[in-house]
């Protein structure tokens, strides 16, 4: 473990980032007190490693069998570049991680039968802490569009270390970063995602807030003649209450895809909120697994094609890409108003080009309507002089040196390094 400058024989809690300190995804952070440890996230990296091996990072006894000094895996919200190896960890390590985040990737894994299943997980509560040997972990809510997002504060050796997590300012939940820094107290180290913190600043084409997001697609909606169709995640829930809202503002029904709305009735949103279209792979899935009871669950709110070629122009279609040729065949997206409310670059992508291509044909207008699910490098600056922290660590950024000079207090770390929380001296008496 790294030197301990300030006081030899002393307790403390010591950190390493195994990945994150210069990359976006694949977030893993181990935290180490009176022998004891305990990880934040096992995220699988954006990009694959070069080579297999460094796709585990080297915790003792996380991936494999240990000595029972790891105590637990504290997943910060579910996104794949937080949990995407948590399939892999030890039966022996507990897992922790929101119950309505537990419910959505669940229902996720059916639909998705190659992504990484979810273990088994003890749940986490805003501000309801976890108390793991010498370890205090206290999960706080923040903003990030998907179900149960958190930042999570570590107390262990006298020490506290808050991770943000991913999250923003600029969505419906803006109160949540002004509980934190009201309530959390003074800290030794703050971990803060820095991923929009780029050389060249934010993407002009994006909405400034989600809110802006919504009345952008009430507008749109309002004024459309024809079927409006939207692409956005399934998973990105501050999304499809925005959509939602925007086509009952406009007096349509809003329809989600099984997929979509499957997930959408595990956070537990109101089903008759929604009408369900059941994509052809989708019910070739529900055959194939004799998994009849998932139709016959929203059988009252089916949308069948022939319904949507009679009424475009008093619906709102959210779904996947995968559905533009099936949908095609009702007429919906001839000269429809289409929302794409994901990351531009995504539809101008290689794998789009059909789906571009279909749109084209049938005259469709693309609208980009979207915003980020993370801090923008002015609230990201707020939040950390606010923030009464000692040490500032940039994480989950492409941009560590821009970080640094951005944040007061940064202070930049490599992957693998173990360094010591230094704490707060005052009033400490050393008797080493
Ligand atoms: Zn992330």
């Amino acid at each position: 473990m790294g030197s301990r400058d300030w006081c030899p024989m002393e307790r403390v809690l010591a950190i390493r980032i195994h990945r994150g300190t210069h990359e976006v995804g694949g977030t893993c952070i181990e935290l180490a007190a009176d022998g004891e440890r305990i990880v934040l996230d096992a995220g699988m990296p954006m990009t694959p490693p070069r080579r297999c091996s460094d796709l585990l990072p080297d915790v003792p006894g996380l991936w494999a069998e240990g000595d029972g000094s790891l105590r637990g895996l504290f997943i910060s919200h579910p996104h794949p570049d937080h949990y995407g190896l948590a399939d892999l960890v030890d039966d022996d390590v507990p897992i922790f991680m929101g119950p309505r985040a537990q419910a959505v990737l669940r229902e996720s894994s059916f639909f998705i039968p190659w992504a990484p299943a979810f273990p088994p997980a003890l749940p986490l509560e805003h501000r309801v802490p976890v108390e793991l040997g010498p370890f205090t972990v206290t999960p706080w809510r923040v903003d990030h569009g998907a179900e149960d997002c958190f930042a999570l504060l570590v107390e262990a050796a006298g020490s506290r270390v808050l991770y943000s997590g991913d999250w923003r300012g600029h969505g419906p939940h803006p109160e949540t970063v002004e509980e934190i820094v009201a309530n959390v107290g003074r800290l030794d180290t703050l971990l803060v995602e820095g991923t929009r913190i780029e050389i060249g600043g934010d993407d002009h084409h994006i909405s400034p807030t989600e809110a802006a997001v919504e009345q952008a697609c009430v507008e749109l909606i309002a004024a459309a003649r024809r079927g409006v169709v939207a692409f956005a995640s399934a998973q990105n829930f501050d999304r499809l209450d925005s959509l939602q809202r925007a086509a009952h503002a406009a007096g349509r029904e809003f329809v989600l895809d099984l997929y979509a709305a499957s997930l959408w009735i595990a956070s537990g949103r109101p089903r008759d909120a929604i009408r369900v279209f059941a994509t052809r792979p989708q019910r070739r899935r529900i055959y194939e697994t004799e998994a009849f009871e998932r139709t016959r669950a929203v059988r009252d709110l089916r949308i069948f094609p022939e319904e949507i070629a009679e009424r475009p122009e008093e619906l709102v279609l959210c779904l996947r890409t995968s559905a533009v040729h099936e949908i095609e065949d009702t007429g919906v997206l001839l000269d429809a108003d289409v929302i794409w409310s994901m990351w531009e670059g995504y539809l101008q992508g290689e794998s789009m080009a059909s789906t571009r291509q279909v749109l084209r044909r049938n005259g469709a207008r693309v609208s980009f309507i979207h915003t980020s699910g993370h801090a923008t490098a002015t609230d990201l600056e707020a939040f950390v002089r606010r923030v009464d922290a000692r040490e500032v660590v940039p994480i989950h950024t492409r941009s560590p040196h821009i970080c640094a000079g951005t944040f007061p207090g940064a202070r930049l770390r490599t992957d693998g390094e173990w360094w010591d929380v230094a704490r707060e001296p005052e009033g400490h008496a050393c008797t080493a």
